[in-house]
Parts: C-alpha cells; sequence; structure tokens
C-alpha cells in the first residue's frame, strides 16, 4: 500500500471529530510529501531539530506538531513556527515556551501530558500537580502560551484491558479539569492513540490521534 492509499484508508474510517497527526519522524521529505500531495497538512515530529529541518524544506501551510519530550534548552529553534506542542511535562517548561514565543510575538498552543500509564518509563504531570499549575496567577499571567487540552501515551502492551484503563484515565482527567477555563487555558483536545490503539483511543474518548508507522510504514532507526 502507498502512504497516500494508507492515509485514505485510515482518514475514511475517522469519525468527524477526530483529527489526524501524520508521524512523520525519522522519515524522508519525499514520504512528507506523499502525504501532504494526498492532503494531509498536520504533521508530527519527536525531534526538534529534524523538525525544524523539515520545516525549512517544506510548504509553509503545514502545521507542525511537536509530540515529543521537550527539552527547555531547544524550545527556542521551533518557536517561530510550531503550532502544537503535546508533551509539555512541566511548569518551567511552559515558563521557558511563554519567553520564546513572546520573542516571535505569537502565542504557541500547547497540551499538558499527563501520566497514565502503570510503566515508569512514560513522562507526565500528574492529574493534580495540573490542575494546582492551571489554578495559579502565576501561570494566568503567561500571555503568550494557551493550553488548548491534554496528551497521554498508555503503556506499550498488547493488553487491551490495560490501555482502555490508561485512556480512561486521560479522559476522566479532562472532563475533571476543562472547567478551569481563563484567558489562556481552554481546553478542547485529547491527544491520544497511536498506529496500534488509535481505535481503542477514540472510544475513549480521543478526538487527536498520533499514527506514524500505519501511515508512513515501520520505522528504521539505523539509518
Ligand atoms: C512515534 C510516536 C507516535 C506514533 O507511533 P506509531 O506507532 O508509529 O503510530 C505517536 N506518539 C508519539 C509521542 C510518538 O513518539
Amino acid at each position: 500500500m502507498s502512504i497516500k492509499q494508507n492515509l485514505n484508508d485510515i482518514k475514511s474510517q475517522l469519525p468527524n471529530q477526530v483529527t489526524l497527526v501524520a508521524v512523520s519522524k525519522t522519515k524522508p521529505i519525499s514520504d512528507l510529501m506523499e502525504a501532504y500531495d494526498a492532503g494531509q497538512r498536520i504533521f508530527g515530529e519527536n525531534k526538534i531539530q529534524e523538525m525544524a529541518d523539515k520545516y525549512e524544506e517544506m510548504p509553509k501551510d503545514i502545521e507542525w506538531h511537536m509530540i515529543g519530550h521537550v527539552q527547555r534548552n531547544k524550545v527556542k529553534y521551533m518557536a517561530e513556527f510550531v503550532s502544537l506542542i503535546h508533551g509539555v511535562d512541566s511548569f518551567k517548561l511552559f515558563k521557558e515556551i511563554n519567553k520564546q514565543a513572546l520573542k516571535y510575538d505569537r502565542i504557541i498552543n500547547c497540551l499538558i501530558q499527563i501520566k497514565i500509564a502503570e510503566e515508569d518509563s512514560k513522562f507526565g504531570m500528574s492529574a493534580k500537580d495540573a490542575q494546582e499549575m492551571l489554578i495559579s496567577e502565576e501561570f494566568k499571567n503567561l500571555k503568550n502560551v494557551t493550553i488548548a487540552g491534554l496528551m497521554g501515551m498508555a503503556t506499550f502492551t498488547d493488553d487491551d484491558t490495560q490501555v482502555k484503563q490508561e485512556f480512561k484515565r486521560l479522559k476522566t482527567t479532562f472532563d475533571d479539569l476543562k472547567w478551569l477555563k481563563s484567558e489562556n487555558c481552554n481546553l478542547e483536545i485529547i491527544s491520544m492513540g497511536m498506529s496500534g490503539d488509535y481505535k481503542l483511543a477514540i472510544e475513549c474518548g480521543s478526538n487527536m490521534i498520533r499514527v506514524g508507522s500505519s501511515i508512513f510504514g515501520v520505522r528504521n532507526y539505523t539509518n
């Protein structure tokens, strides 16, 4: 199957409210252009430098999503163009994003990454820490970031029951926090679900899925 066929196949099965982020990390520009030519405009990358390089070379109507773990000292390399940062997991990081966004006179949309997985390897804030941050005055004073929703990653396992439980944890957290509206906080996006589990994620309330290998094929990290 071609990239275009894969994309069309996935899109034809998605409910209207679900946004598809095409995860193009490690893939060459030619692959991304194939998706672009098939109509895809939202791409997700997990390395800031790689995303910046691709941004330079590709059409400017693309929305670039940073889906990986973000190091504070690298925010400056994407502040000019990134359209959504999924993995924000600390107040310190928000402050840095705010600072860099200000330099470009932009407001950068972010998602709070919530730790939903049982396994320790995954990043994220607890629901309680997220809530405390969102209601703090210091947070409300950050004028150049907006919290548009939450992101979560389930444990890497074949156990659907566990994955479902973790996805539901994110949906519950979303429902608990979405009432906390302020000038820079309006939770609308629930980013969860990847190639292996996006159908389950949508059943559990996801409205943004991050799909890589089902579109572009398996990744080869060695080249
Ligand atoms: C790589 C990655 C994805 C996509 O994974 P696939 O299994 O290839 O669909 C989604 N989310 C994050 C955070 C990733 O790093």
